[in-house]
């Protein structure tokens, strides 16, 4: 038998095979506005940014120059059969403007790459900044991959902006400018001729370049598409084969990777008839210039000589060559455009709240936490708490208890006040906390998290995070008085580096119960008045369970304890228990009366007697 559910998700590779409909644009229009932000970035380095167009006009006049000079030869001294040493200075003058043209380009090069990666560095830093200081609402409804796409992909893209586009594309206008009016100087017969064929070529090469960017973004989607899928089934193996579905699976790989090859054919196909297309645009337009300058050559009057019809060849092809290039980096300014947008996006998205102007620092709390009336709905505007009322006085342990989505967790963010109450107060000591400033509310009252959160770093930093709101680090007698306290200073000294041992991201060298009882300890270091505690639902063996318990009784004892419990030792240690459910709550009471009432509480209770957590 299978269920509905499993199905579903057997089916992700098909259902993926749709748009996300969310998905991040990859171009937007060229936006005056973004463009002056984008060159505000370059403000600090202003001496390199203009020295970069002193560099950028010198370019755009070599090429040109360039052209010219060599044209200039070929009719001057080679034409007219001169002396071979002016033929040899000449060639040695084209040389060595040459040389100085690579000079130019060395520069031109180096100051585009140290500005982008100056700004770059400069944005990063400043979304990173903005980031943490956002408030916890902004994480609850931002995918991390967004996050992080933000500064990696939508960062870089504002680089190659800055570092690719910006300053090649003023060097390709440069040149096709100074190319025009040379054109124009020798021959403005000619020039019209190229001049008309100009638009037809960009046209061409806009699309084209459109279709092709399109066709790679969906090979790319496809083939992400097919690697995931894999990961996926080569993940779920156990689940396909106990439910008997590999014919099935294979069949809608099998789809998918028809559809990849599909989308490789589409880019292929775009590229087989616009490649041609532009070749011969090319060829249309020497044809012509050979055809009205032949003829203008060969004319009774002789309107040209065939030294300029050569110089006017090359600087044809001088003319054309940015119309190519720009096409391209065309492309990479929209692709930057929409980057900066979204980097500017986050850049401009406020915190939600901050304190407020005349917000009081708390001194030391007694730990009264009083919550008045409240309501509260996220943003999505159902409302997930009704009225909720309760009183802990200092040194009170109060836990909550319900079923999984009946508000706990939210209850915990208000207090930590990660968001206000949509109605009603929550007061600190009889101070409402909407006019308490967030500094004196995070030294006083922690919060240590169902995932116990352990960073990328050494066990001593971990537990140095606590000292964060204190003005001097903590020494190692105090670090080891903790760790002794919550029965863990056994376990970090056994580790191969002691308190300097490694721990990966999410801690993943140590155990469950392990990095439970070092975020105890960070807790018990920061010795907050207040402590909210999302107690995990993990199964921790009996063995850690009971030196669990005794730790936590020590974190809890002296301090206003406010617990989302799900085990149920834990529960029996409190002075009261709120029952939720559906935002509301329900009974409350201490254990042992409640068990006695007919009820949400006995029937969880009864139903979960015999495990030692209640899910
Ligand atoms: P569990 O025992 O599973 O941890 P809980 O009692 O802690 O559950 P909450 O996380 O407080 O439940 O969620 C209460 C309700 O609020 C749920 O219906 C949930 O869908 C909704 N909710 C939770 N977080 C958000 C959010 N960031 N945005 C919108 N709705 C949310
Ligand atoms: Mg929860």
């Amino acid at each position: 038998m299978q269920s509905k559910g499993t199905s579903a998700a057997l089916e992700g590779g098909l259902v993926r095979l749709q748009r996300d409909p969310d998905q991040d644009a990859s171009h937007r229009s060229l936006d005056r506005v973004l463009i002056s932000r984008i060159l505000g970035l370059m403000r600090p380095y202003r001496v390199k940014r203009n020295w970069l167009f002193v560099v950028v006009l010198l370019r755009s006049l070599q090429q040109p120059a360039f052209v010219w000079a060599v044209a200039a030869t070929i009719n001057g001294p080679i034409a007219q059969h001169q002396s071979t040493s002016s033929i040899v200075w000449a060639a040695l003058g084209v040389l060595a403007l040459s040389a100085v043209m690579q000079i130019t380009l060395h520069f031109r090069q180096r100051l585009t790459l140290e500005i982008g990666e100056a700004v770059v560095n400069d944005l990063r830093r400043a979304v990173f900044t903005h980031l943490q200081s956002m408030p916890m609402s902004f994480y609850h409804k931002t995918k991390v991959g967004r996050i992080i796409s933000r500064i990696n992909g939508d960062c870089d893209a504002v680089r190659i902006g800055v570092q690719d586009v910006l300053f090649v594309s003023m060097v390709g206008l440069g040149q096709m400018l100074f190319t025009a009016l040379l054109m124009l100087w020798f021959d403005p017969v000619l020039f019209a001729i190229v001049f008309a064929m100009a638009p037809v070529l960009w046209g061409l090469n806009r699309l084209f370049q459109s279709r092709l960017t399109q066709a790679y973004r969906e090979i790319q989607e496809s083939f992400s598409r097919v690697t995931s899928t894999l990961a996926e089934s080569v993940a779920g193996i156990r689940v396909t084969q106990g439910f008997s579905r590999s014919e099935k699976n294979a069949e809608l790989f099998s789809e998918l990777v028809v559809s990849h090859a599909d989308y490789n054919m589409k880019a292929t196909w775009a590229w087989g008839i616009f490649n041609p297309l532009l070749e011969l645009n090319s060829a249309a337009v020497t044809a012509a210039i050979i055809a009205v300058g032949g003829w203008r050559v060969v004319s009774p009057d002789s309107l040209a000589s065939i030294g300029d019809l050569i110089q006017f060849m090359f600087l044809t092809g001088l003319f054309f060559t940015p119309v190519q290039i720009l096409g391209t980096q065309y492309n990479q300014a929209l692709a930057a455009m929409a980057g900066a947008e979204r980097v500017f996006g986050i850049l401009d998205q406020k915190p939600q709240w901050s304190d407020i102007e005349s917000a009081v620092s708390l001194p030391r709390l007694q730990g009264r936490l009083t919550v008045e009336n409240v309501t509260f709905a996220y943003d999505s505007g159902t409302v997930v708490l009704h009225d909720v009322s309760f009183d802990v006085s200092p040194g009170q342990r109060v836990a909550l208890v319900g079923p999984t989505g009946s508000g706990k967790s939210t209850i915990l963010s208000l207090l930590a006040r990660f968001y206000l109450p949509t109605h009603g107060r929550i007061l600190l000591d009889g101070v409402d906390t909407r006019g308490v400033t967030s500094e004196s509310i995070a030294s006083q009252v922690a919060m240590v998290l169902q995932q116990n959160y352990l960073f990328t770093g050494t066990v001593r930093d971990n537990l140095q995070i606590a000292s964060g709101i204190y003005s001097a680090p903590f020494t190692d007698e105090q670090i080891y008085a903790a760790l002794e306290s919550m029965e863990c200073r056994d376990l970090v000294e056994g580790l191969p580096h002691g308190l300097d041992t490694k721990v990966g991201g999410r801690g993943s060298k140590l155990s469950l119960g392990q990095r439970q009882l070092i975020c105890f300890a960070r807790a018990l270091l920061a010795n907050p008045r207040v402590l909210i505690l999302d107690e995990a639902t993990s199964a921790i063996d009996t063995m850690t369970e009971v030196r669990i318990q005794r730790s936590l009784q020590r974190l809890l004892s002296g301090r206003t304890c406010f617990i989302v419990a799900h085990r149920l030792s834990t529960i029996k240690n409190v002075d009261e228990v709120l029952v939720i459910d559906h935002g509301k709550i329900v009974q409350r009471g201490t254990h042992e009366k409640l068990v006695q009432q007919p009820g949400m509480y006995q029937a969880l209770v009864k139903r979960y007697s015999g495990m030692s957590t209640i899910p």
